[in-house]
């Protein structure tokens, strides 16, 4: 059993994102399995270098010890980095380009956002297919002066599943997903993608992360399918966490200094920040300092929450 946390170095971490990281470690290491770390920093504007230094010793703070920590390469080796991994990524694409279900799409991002569209449950518009049906001729017009972002189609077909904790989903795909983008008009692979080969290919068995993302699920199980990179029993396990909100009912985000990794180190030590997310997920009954190991104990999917959580 492999579990994983896969954040994206944008900034310094908050507590929603250290909550993440200790329940996937905690369930993880709840079934005697193996917690990998693998820093998703596709975006090169808005990912640094400094903020995955960071966030290697603010895990290290709380106790969370990845077990591909490699000490002579300063925590972390260079291909659990998604940016050095392109060479999977383009052998992904292309397998998906040789099969004809990836078409270019050079609408631009305001267009889209400002179609009357029907909107996936994250609220982002689902993608009307217009690209799809350009010809060659408007195609090769429109290459002239735009690099395209690509697509992959979706079938026209329902994917089920069950989420370890929210229990059965079902995605229809041309509904609820739409052709999808798997890599950037700059040229950058796009998180579906990305996200699914490196699951595979890293053998993660277990992918526990925020419920913002179960809407992504059915796009990433398509993927699997088409991909063939494991077999479909091999594919993962999927637990959705409540996400964590401020009192004004927002997502808790890197702009709330208060939640800042900063903040918290100078104002709790690592035991009753354990025992704080803890408590807040609903698995011990009342906020006290709480050793990794007894976190351990405590931890049971039963007891996490269902509805998002607020942080007073
Ligand atoms: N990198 C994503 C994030 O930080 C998480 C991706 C995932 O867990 O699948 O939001």
């Amino acid at each position: 059993m492999r579990g994983r946390f896969a954040p994206s170095p944008s900034g310094r971490m908050h507590l929603g994102n250290v909550y993440s990281a200790l329940l996937s470690y905690l369930s993880a290491k709840k079934q005697g399995g193996e917690w990998i770390l693998r820093i998703e920093d596709l975006d090169r504007q808005r990912c640094k270098k400094e903020y995955s230094a960071q966030l290697l010793d603010d895990l290290l703070w709380l106790g969370l010890k990845w077990d591909n920590f490699s000490p002579e390469k300063g925590g972390l080796a260079p291909e659990f980095f998604q940016s050095n991994r392109d060479s999977f990524y383009i052998s992904a694409f292309n397998s998906l380009c040789e099969k004809g279900l990836v078409y270019d799409c050079f609408c631009r991002r305001a267009d889209l956002l400002s179609a009357s569209a029907p909107h996936a449950s994250d609220g982002s518009p689902i993608y009307s297919g217009k690209c799809k049906s350009l010809s060659e001729n408007e195609r090769n017009l429109l290459l002239k002066t735009r690099s395209p972002a690509k697509r992959l189609m979706v079938e026209d077909k329902s994917i089920s599943f069950i989420d370890g904790h929210f229990g059965a989903q079902k995605s229809n795909l041309p509904r609820d997903v739409g052709d999808f983008i798997i890599r950037r008009s700059d040229g950058n692979f796009a998180y579906q993608l990305a996200v699914v080969v490196d699951d595979a290919l890293m053998g993660v068995s277990e992918i526990v992360r925020g419920r913002d993302l179960l809407s992504s699920v059915g796009a990433q199980l398509y993927l699997y399918g088409k991909l063939s990179l494991i077999p479909p029993d091999s594919f993962p396990e999927f637990y959705h966490l409540p996400l964590l909100l401020s009192c004004d009912g927002r997502r808790l985000s890197k702009r709330d200094k208060d939640i800042d990794m900063g903040f918290l180190r100078d104002n709790f030590s690592a035991v009753d920040l354990i025992g704080k997310i803890l408590f807040l997920s609903g698995c011990i009954e009342k906020e006290e300092k709480i050793s990794l190991e007894e976190a351990v104990g405590e931890f049971d999917w039963k007891k996490v929450k269902k509805e998002d959580i607020f942080v007073a």
